[in-house]
């Protein structure tokens, strides 16, 4: 004798079992993200929506290459090698 066929753990009310939660609708495709690459590693990174202001000026893909703590610790790197 098991559980009833259908029977699920969590069934009966759970918090899972909230009324009038949906899933996310559909969404049209998006435009790509426009790019560009670091200064400082030389990589390509993407816009983001904190730079949505200055993207213009935005030279960096993240904070320790925008401060060149990246150039320095590559350089730090080939002097021990
Ligand atoms: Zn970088």
């Amino acid at each position: 004798m098991g559980p009833a066929p259908g029977w699920r753990p969590g069934a009966g009310g759970g918090p899972e079992a909230r009324p009038g939660q949906r899933r996310d609708p559909p969404r049209p495709m998006k435009p790509p993200l426009p790019q560009k690459i670091c200064a400082a590693c030389g990589r390509p990174f993407a816009w983001r929506r904190k730079w949505a202001r200055d993207w213009e000026q935005v030279r960096f893909c993240s904070e320790a290459c925008r401060s060149g703590r990246y150039a320095k610790a590559k350089e730090k790197h080939r002097k021990g090698a």
